[in-house]
């Protein structure tokens, strides 16, 4: 999904392809097209926007090594293709969502990782995040189009997808609420820095107004959660609590996660304060507080959001 602003109007562009329509705002324009169209160039042309937010992209690890060639056409000519509109029609700045792939495999050592360690992914998709960054950097040298590249932790929240594209929590959220057991592969004491959705546009809000900008940034918490710790965040949680004596499924973990990225963050103080990030929820107490609420990680679908439908042109 690309945000795009021209002062308070926010017009969203998404293919649908991952995305629900459900799910977008009343007050927002809405344009169902893919990032790589030429009719996303014309949406820029007649928007007369101020930014770009570009989140759209194909997310998934393991479908980037499985075609690494649709990994490069949405992740970089999609990102290409914003990034001509944007130097053409007079955008001033875009906010790029690139990942802590680009790291690849990080030595315990060199943990917390900072944003200037080496960038030596091992994955299709952390090699195209890495392209479009360097892509990013060169339309500032070059066209003066200001950016701030957040790379994002690992992502949870409400509506996340969890029909394969979701990540761990995701996943324990649909186990949770089809009264399955949670499948924890290894021993569980894996870690990873899990931010909270609302933290990550908290600090994309802040991006776009920060006089602070061309920069590159780790968007997390700065908390290591091991897995166990999350599953049992998830079912050992009031809501739930006659699941939570489930036993967990323990599952060997294949050579393709074990390599997964493990990290935290390590960013100055002055650079956190100037994007906003002191006050960031704590990890997975978001997604206990949304599980005890509702029962379900997923906020409940509303009909009220359907009226976004008479925005759409194809
Ligand atoms: N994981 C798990 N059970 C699952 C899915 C994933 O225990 O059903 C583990 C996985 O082995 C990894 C961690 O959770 O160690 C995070 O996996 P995810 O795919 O969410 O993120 P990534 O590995 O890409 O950081």
């Amino acid at each position: 999904m690309t945000g795009l602003l021209s002062s308070e109007t926010v017009t969203i562009l998404d293919d649908l392809s991952a995305g629900r329509l459900e799910n977008i705002p009343d007050d927002a324009n809405f344009v169902c097209c893919d990032v790589k169209s030429p009719l996303a160039r014309d949406v820029v042309k007649n928007g007369h926007f101020d930014a770009i937010v570009h989140l759209a992209a194909q997310t998934m690890v393991p479908a980037s090594m499985e075609d690494p060639k649709k990994d490069m056409e949405d992740n970089i000519e999609g990102t290409v293709n914003i990034l001509e509109a944007a130097r053409k029609y007079g955008v001033k700045r875009i906010i790029f969502s690139s990942s802590a792939a680009v790291y690849g495999d990080i030595a315990p050592e060199c943990l917390p990782v900072k944003e200037t360690e080496p960038l030596r992914p091992v994955s299709f998709y952390g090699l195209s995040k890495m392209t479009c960054e360097n892509y990013i950097r060169l339309y500032q040298k070059a066209y003066g189009l200001s950016y701030v590249i957040f790379r994002f932790a690992n992502v949870y929240g409400e509506r996340q997808g969890n029909g394969g594209e979701g990540g761990v929590v995701s996943i324990f959220a649909r186990q949770l609420a089809e009264g399955k057991s949670p499948t924890v592969y290894g021993n569980g004491q894996q870690t990873r820095d899990f931010i909270y959705a609302g933290d990550i546009s908290n600090g994309i809000r802040k991006a776009l107004f920060s006089e602070t900008a061309n920069i590159t940034c780790n968007l997390s918490t700065g908390r290591e959660v091991t897995v166990k710790d999350a599953a049992d965040g998830c079912f050992g949680c009031r809501a739930c609590q006659s699941r939570s004596a489930m036993p967990r499924q323990e599952k060997e973990i294949s050579s393709g996660q074990r390599c997964a990225v493990r990290w935290r963050e390590n960013i100055s103080a002055g650079r956190r304060k100037r994007i906003g990030r002191k006050d960031w929820n704590e990890p997975i107490l978001i997604l206990k507080k949304n599980i005890e609420e509702n029962g379900t990680l997923c906020r409940p679908q509303t009909e009220s959001l359907l009226p976004a439908c008479k925005q759409i042109r194809r």
